[in-house]
């Protein structure tokens, strides 16, 4: 493949003519086994899986720019050499970990997505983002390509667009993106579709699963998951104490100063606690202030169990 340069790199939805640095720049991605087909890649920062094929790779989402997926692909291809990426199954809409297709497969026959995953990517037309060729609906898929056998599930609304977790259960494992992360939220919990998240994210705990491959930084067990889910759970309580006691939802250093007060003790070990969970309280007031953005939040609730899988064969 030719080599990404500031001048000739696909733009994501940036509307500026001036060169992107910043999506020229290759990260170093490393692979690790979670069983004997399926790896998970990350840069420290990000992380995806891919899993081997009778014949080929099917690869989950993309990295996070032009060049980041350029480096997937050169450490995927390095594990698993002269295979060809024929299917890439994106995790949920957002350019930083799907936006980037044509850099790391565009032989890749099959895009497949949620179907309200594809509508946004469709409408968007972001630069690089390729529009999925396949698309499933409802709440659970059972996917079959290339002799890899997987269930793409869509518990509810949680973050982004039609997001789905990948189960795996002979390997034990299950994989979503931008939910649970190790530590406290990222900054004010940017997509994330409060009033339905919890609910939504409790249903993945029916499954049968031991590890945990989130989006970024490290994998989980079953146990930090829980308790990653409690974290949100109490956010919303303080979120709502806060208002109470007068707390001005607008103000940063009040709600900063509140949250390192009632949050330290309990949860001040967390990874970037630190760093953003000034930025998490005030988001979570936000949400009790506004009553929730969009249908994804008020439409329907995600309390019940899940149902079947339709079948899908690539
Ligand atoms: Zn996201």
């Amino acid at each position: 493949m030719s080599m990404i340069t500031t001048e000739n790199c696909h733009r994501g939805v940036f509307s500026i003519d001036d060169p992107l640095p910043g999506y020229a720049f290759p990260t170093t991605v490393s692979c690790e086994p979670l069983s004997d087909r399926l790896w998970t890649a990350t840069d420290g920062i990000y992380r995806t899986i891919f899993a081997e094929g009778d014949e080929g790779i099917v690869a989950f989402d993309t990295f996070w720019s032009p060049a980041a997926a350029a480096s997937y692909r050169t450490a995927l291809t390095r594990v698993l050499p002269d295979r060809e990426i024929h299917t890439v199954v994106y995790s949920h809409d957002h350019l930083d970990h799907t936006g980037f297709a044509s850099d790391f497969a565009p032989e890749a026959s099959t895009v497949l997505a949620h179907e309200e995953t594809a509508r946004v990517i469709e409408a968007r037309g972001s630069d690089g983002q390729t529009v999925p060729t396949t698309t499933w609906s409802g709440e659970r898929a059972r996917v079959k390509v290339d002799g890899i056998e997987f269930e793409l599930i869509n518990p509810g609304p949680t973050h982004g667009s039609g997001n789905a977790a990948a189960w795996f259960p002979e390997a034990g494992v299950l994989f979503m993106v931008d939910t649970v992360i190790p530590g406290v939220s990222y900054t004010f919990a940017p997509d994330w579709h409060l009033n339905r998240y919890l609910g939504s994210m409790r249903r993945l705990e029916e499954l049968d699963w031991d590890r945990f491959v989130p989006g970024h930084f490290w994998p989980m067990d079953r146990k930090g998951f829980g308790e990653n889910l409690s974290f949100y759970e109490r956010m919303g309580e303080v979120a709502r104490q806060a208002l109470a006691d007068g707390v001005d939802p607008d103000h940063y250093a009040s709600v900063d100063a509140y949250a390192r007060e009632r949050l330290t003790g309990e949860f001040g070990r967390l990874f970037r606690f630190g760093e953003y969970i000034g930025m998490n309280l005030m988001r979570f007031m936000a949400h009790e202030v506004t009553g929730g953005w969009g249908l994804e939040d008020a439409d329907g609730d995600s309390k019940s169990t899940l149902g079947p899988a339709t079948e899908v064969t690539l």
